[in-house]
């Protein structure tokens, strides 16, 4: 804080642009105030607007300011203080100085204000309007989803008038009895899967197409698994009844097993019959759609603002970058300032799968818009505010926010942090099961189907014989699931994708032991783990050969801090090459407890000197997870 007098002004007379209405007890400020500066032609600010963070000093105020940081410091004098640079000015004072220069001040955007998940926005009920139904089509490869995706594409009807050329977008919209549905036009499960690992839910449905001359495959359980967790109403499009060999009997007594009863069966699975190639049968699917549609009631606010989420980007040679936003929520207009991932902008054209340009876009819509100012993630919250001046900063908040979770190797999805993920009331733990035989897996759902714990649950996504696979991993983390295996194997690699994706993998040999755990977590009573957090990153400058001490590196802290008690990785072009403690740290020629970032050090590596020019040393400390039990 700047070394000030006393100052007793009311804050609310701050508000206006009204110098004169301040309280006479401050002469100096007030004369100073009263007569707003003229900006200088050459001085050419951007925006009239001081944005006041905390801790603001008075060399940020001046560049925000666009004027020499000596005139800033001497208009503090006048106002009777007495502050250097790099002293911070409180709000009131950043308040009138940006005020003498006609500048307006706004407080820096709330951090608040960066994770959408959080920013609730209620809907008036008398607003909301129908909206049309998400769409994804999955199944076993080969069982006909492109080509069900382009016989509905193909089959709608087109204004050739208004309309351009049919591109790819990633979505496209189909009407039937003056009511829209949208499909994704990804058909697989690695997008829909990787979406739902990005928090983004955009489908409603699936329609799960399964070819009636093959049955269940592998796949199709998969896709199952994927609809299941995410909570999608299923529709089964049992596909290829056109050929001789087509056996829908079998398809259904097979999906009947998976608790797809058909609902001709009496069932509550719809399931249409069809086939893709010719298009039979797919108007009833159309139908069946709606109809599925409707009992979910969707609902939408065209009135607010956009939220929506990429489907697809890419950079454009001609245009930037563009992306395809699916609208979940609100109209989407040209001109609107958006948030999208860790990238912003303004949106500067949309159009819609036909290639026709739009002025705006309602809920339910897929269109492409450009005037970007990167390229986002399929996957990445897109969200429009009113101020186009906070979306700059939302947005290098999120990337920065993501750049520090990322080095943090935290856990998200763990037994110990199970209660912490609670959700609602109902505490829920999601389990995926790999076993070397079916027996194994018969025989723990058993068991746990009697672990009864008032006001908790346990939903078992999926189970499966094998290995544990990157698609396991992928459908933990979508799911905030943790894999349990017993007797099974997990490759590496895959295990590396599991901890870069925070998904807890736990090997177990005997059924009790993973039940005592699991019985244990849900009563919150797990024993308090330790995992191991990178804290720090230096990079080696230079390095000093001591006879009988060994090498030393002279370090710069290039992120976070280096402990001397810290674990340490060396790491050359991006290989760890040795794993040990620090034997010492120092600053110039103190032994030092810890050094943090930006500052450099001399690091010596216990029990190893090969240290080179260049490589890095990652330090990292046992950290206690917390229980909340
Ligand atoms: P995807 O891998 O699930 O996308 O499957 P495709 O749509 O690429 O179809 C795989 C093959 O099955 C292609 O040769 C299609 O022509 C064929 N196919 C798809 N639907 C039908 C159908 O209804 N009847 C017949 N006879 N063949 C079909």
């Amino acid at each position: 804080m700047a070394n000030k007098r006393p100052m007793t002004k009311k804050k609310s007379n701050f508000k206006s642009n009204k110098p004169n209405n301040r309280p006479g007890n401050r002469p100096t400020v007030s004369t100073a105030a009263k007569k707003p500066r003229p900006i200088e032609k050459n001085a050419e600010p951007i925006e009239k607007i001081v944005r006041y963070k905390n801790n603001l000093t008075v060399l940020e105020l001046s560049e925000q300011l666009h004027r020499p940081v000596s005139e800033v410091i001497k208009k503090l004098m006048f106002m009777r203080i007495m502050a250097s640079q790099t002293q911070s000015v409180d709000r009131e004072t950043a308040e009138i100085l940006a005020l003498d220069y006609g500048f307006e001040l706004q407080d820096e955007v709330m951090s608040d204000l960066t994770r959408f998940d959080e920013l609730v926005i209620e809907d008036d009920p008398k607003d909301l309007i129908e909206r049309p139904a998400v769409v994804t089509i999955m199944g076993h490869v080969d069982h006909g989803k492109t080509t069900l995706l382009d016989t509905i594409r193909h089959a709608r009807v087109v204004d050739t008038e208004a309309g351009g050329i049919t591109q790819h977008i990633g979505a496209y919209q189909v009407e039937r009895a003056g009511k829209a549905i949208t499909f994704i036009d990804t058909p697989g499960h690695a997008a829909f899967t990787e979406m739902r690992a990005r928090g983004a839910k955009v489908t409603d449905i699936v329609v799960l197409v399964v070819a009636a001359d093959d049955g269940v495959m592998p796949q199709t359980k998969e896709a199952i698994d994927h609809a299941r967790a995410s909570k999608c109403s299923i529709i089964v499009a049992v596909n290829k009844m056109d050929k001789p060999n087509a056996n829908p009997e079998r398809v259904k007594q097979e999906l009947a097993d998976l608790n797809l009863l058909p609902d001709d069966w009496g069932g509550e699975t719809p399931y249409c019959y069809i086939s893709a190639l010719n298009g039979t049968g797919v108007n009833e699917l159309l139908d069946t759609i709606q109809l599925v549609a409707e009992m979910l009631e969707l609902k939408a606010n065209p009135k607010r603002n956009a939220i929506g989420t990429v489907i697809e980007a890419k950079l454009d040679k001609g245009r930037g970058p563009v992306a395809t936003i699916l609208i979940s929520n609100g109209t989407l207009k040209i001109g609107d300032a958006f948030v999208v991932g860790n990238t912003y902008g303004k949106i500067r054209g949309m159009n819609d799968d036909l290639g026709r340009s739009l002025h705006k876009a309602k809920p339910g819509a897929a269109v492409e818009i450009n005037g970007l100012s990167d390229v986002p993630l399929a996957g990445d919250a897109l969200m429009v505010f009113d101020d186009e001046r906070v979306t700059k900063d939302i947005a290098q908040k999120r990337s920065d926010r993501q750049f520090s979770e990322h080095h943090s190797t935290k856990k998200t999805v763990s037994l110990e942090d199970f209660f912490r993920r609670a959700e609602g009331n109902i505490k829920e733990m999601r389990l995926i099961i790999k076993a070397d035989t079916q027996g194994s897996i018969e025989a723990f759902k058993g068991s746990i189907d009697k672990i009864n714990i008032e006001g908790t649950q346990i939903d078992i996504v999926r189970t499966g014989v094998g290995a544990i696979t990157d698609t396991d991993v992928t459908l933990a983390e979508a799911s905030n699931a943790i894999i349990i295996g017993f007797d099974v194997q997990a490759p590496a690699n895959v295990r590396d994708t599991a901890s870069t994706r925070g998904v807890e993998i736990r090997d177990y040999r005997v059924i009790y032991e993973a039940l005592e755990d699991i019985e244990a977590a849900m009563k919150g009573m797990l024993d308090p783990e330790f995992e191991k957090r990178i804290i720090g990153e230096a990079e080696v400058r230079e390095t000093f050969s001591i006879s009988k001490i060994g090498t030393i590196a002279g370090c710069m802290v290039t992120s976070g801090v280096i402990r001397r008690d810290a674990d340490v990785k060396l790491i050359r072009n991006g290989k760890v090459i040795y794993e040990g403690k620090i034997q010492s740290l120092k600053r110039f020629k103190d032994d030092v407890k810890e050094v943090k970032q930006g500052y450099d050090c001399g690091i010596m590596i216990e029990n190893y000197n090969d240290i080179k020019v260049d490589d890095v040393i990652e330090a990292s400390q046992m950290k206690e997870v917390p229980m909340n039990g």
